[in-house]
């Protein structure tokens, strides 16, 4: 990728304040966002412009970058920037409510789209693996994810351990402390549990616990199951990070007959070349050995997680709740290693996220352009005013005020839907809630403007066979259709950026995405996107599930006016 431009060594993160380098809000908003997945304290491995998520990377190399800055910088406020895999590559005129940046990432052709491929037109320059919200400058660092990890283990908790106060006295077991793993540990102790997280990368386990997502370390598994048991017997929450490879770690709880309450995992496994780490080495061993033998590299981690998926079917057996949290583990042993029972434990979407998709709901999430901590704290106060009655989101609010600490510029996440029912204007949660925000920019309240995205899980804007399309309960698991049906119909409803991927989450060829961003300055006009996008959204997702025959989600579109042609109860 080139050495570190000096303008990102410059920017060292997100530009703050309220002098803009732009033309308008739109593109600073842009230029800002794409500095703040660059940001030193928010990305994982900066300097080779990788934001999360093994390889997602926010700019296809650093020329690539200087070049995206310097057409965000001059970009007018009637024309439209297209970014292919990371470069930019075209400019139009097109008009003021039209979205101002376009981005595809990582897109091959049905017959040529896996990692082989990718990996062969990456190496001549072509393209660019853009993860979800890496490549479309909508990461926010480990916070981003935290709330959909605390809802999960929430869901997980209500569904089997109904007496309990959450997860509290329970022991979940898990590996991978990177970009987004590194959230489970934090997940797990805000629902007053105990978790041991092994992690082989020691600098990724001090990361974690110098930004409160962990609390202590330990490369012995006998203390971590001491200090975990003693700690639930006590109904205590704490959490422990393992230095140790996953798979080693459940050989080690199998000799010692431990089992565990919950067990699941976030390592990338999605990718066994350059995500997931064998077994038998220290991180640099592994990393020099993948560059001198990686066909070696790939069997031997390929292995290793054979061991490792047989480790969580082991203790699921035993008696652990077991769920595969979005890394595609199931389906890597299933293809590359013919594991004929991967798929005997459920993935995280179908046991614990659909009804939510079906009602519209997903991660919303809001970033004070300013830079200025207060601004998420008014929209804190706001979110809550706004819904009086919603206890489970009046406490995630608290307990993220209270334990997420902020990286790069302050944001939050909290999930909203559709649900425009009990509305007098028709307006959805989202829209209600981003209109708001857009009157506290107008009137002052806030310093700056606030951008709102998501991640690419949502409801209406995932096709993803072994993660948020699993299962679906009419078979349509591979129909691509609605991601891009989201991407045109979100650009139609005039978001200011509109991305489509391909290999989130899971991998290259395993699925495709859709995002999008919409800046609230304050204006008639951003007011006017909001109503719109923050309905086409969450609506996308709503048809989505009603499409394939979910009765929450004939029951939301029948409630809320949803119109969806040919399933109207
Ligand atoms: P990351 O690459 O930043 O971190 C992965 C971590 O796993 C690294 O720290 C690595 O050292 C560690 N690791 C790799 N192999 C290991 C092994 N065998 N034993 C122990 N540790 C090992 O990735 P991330 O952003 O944290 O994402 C992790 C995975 O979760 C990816 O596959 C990603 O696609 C998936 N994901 C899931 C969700 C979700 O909503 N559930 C969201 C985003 C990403």
């Amino acid at each position: 990728v080139g050495s570190p431009s000096t303008q990102w060594l410059e920017y060292q993160g997100a530009p703050t304040g309220t002098d803009i380098e732009c033309n308008g809000w739109r593109q600073e908003a842009a230029l800002r966002m794409l500095n703040n997945n660059l940001d030193p304290e928010v990305a994982e491995r900066p300097t080779d412009l990788v934001v999360y998520g093994g390889t997602g990377r926010a700019a296809r190399n650093w020329d690539a970058y200087d070049a995206i800055v310097d057409e965000l910088r001059s970009l007018e406020d009637d024309e439209t920037l297209l970014v292919q895999s990371g470069k930019p590559v075209g400019r139009f005129k097109t008009h003021e409510r039209a979205p101002r940046v376009l981005i595809a990432n990582s897109n091959l052709v049905g017959k040529w789209d896996d990692w082989d491929h990718f990996h062969e037109l990456e190496a001549k320059g072509l393209i660019m693996y853009g993860q979800m919200t890496a490549g479309s400058w909508a990461y926010i660092g480990t916070q981003g994810i935290i709330q959909g990890t605390f809802e999960t283990l929430a869901e997980a908790a209500r569904q089997h351990f109904p007496d309990r106060d959450g997860l509290r006295g329970t022991i979940t077991v898990t590996a991978g402390l990177g970009g987004m793993g590194g959230a489970q540990p934090l997940a797990v102790t805000m629902n007053n549990g105990v978790c041991i997280a092994a992690e082989v990368d020691e600098d990724r386990i001090d990361r974690r616990i110098e930004t409160d997502y962990c609390m202590t370390k330990t490369d012995d598994l006998d203390e971590a199951i001491e200090l975990a048991r003693e700690a639930a017997r006590a109904d205590e929450s704490l959490s422990i990070a393992l230095h140790m490879n996953a798979a080693d770690m459940f050989d080690g709880l199998r000799e010692r007959e431990f089992v565990p309450d919950v067990v699941t995992d976030q390592t990338s496994a999605h990718d066994e070349l350059e995500g997931y780490y064998p077994s038998g080495y220290t991180v640099s061993e592994a990393d020099a050995l993948r560059e001198s033998d990686p066909d070696q590299y790939v069997a031997e981690s390929l292995e290793t997680m054979e061991r490792h998926v047989e480790g969580i079917l082991e203790m699921q057996d035993a008696g652990a709740v077991a769920f595969e949290y979005g890394n595609n583990i199931r389906g890597q042993v299933q293809e590359h290693r013919d594991v004929a029972n991967a798929f005997d434990f459920p993935g995280f979407v179908p046991a614990y996220i659909r009804p939510l998709f079906c009602r519209g709901k997903g991660p919303f999430r809001w970033v004070a352009l300013s830079g200025e901590k207060a601004d998420i704290h008014r929209t804190d106060e706001a979110v809550k005013n706004l819904f009086p009655a919603k206890e489970h989101l009046h406490r995630w609010i608290d307990l993220a005020q209270e334990r997420v600490s902020f990286q790069g510029l302050p944001s939050r996440v909290c999930w909203l839907g559709y649900q425009s029912g009990d509305d007098p204007d028709g307006l959805t949660e989202r829209a209600r809630f981003a209109l708001r925000i857009n009157e506290l920019v107008a009137s002052g309240e806030l310093a700056a403007p606030i951008v709102v995205t998501r991640d690419h899980l949502d409801a209406g804007s995932v096709a993803s066979p072994n993660r948020e399309t699993e299962a679906m309960k009419d078979g349509s698991d591979a129909v691509a259709d609605w991601p891009i049906l989201n991407a045109l119909l979100n650009a139609s409803a005039g978001a200011d950026i509109v991305s489509v991927h391909d290999g989130g989450g899971v991998g290259i060829g395993n699925s495709l995405h859709a995002n999008n961003h919409v800046v609230l300055d304050g204006s008639e006009l951003a007011a006017e996107k909001a109503r719109r996008v923050f309905t086409t959204d969450p609506g996308i997702g709503v048809a989505r599930h009603a499409d394939a025959g979910y009765e929450e989600a004939l029951e939301e579109a029948a409630e809320s006016n949803v119109h969806v042609p040919m399933e109207e109860q």
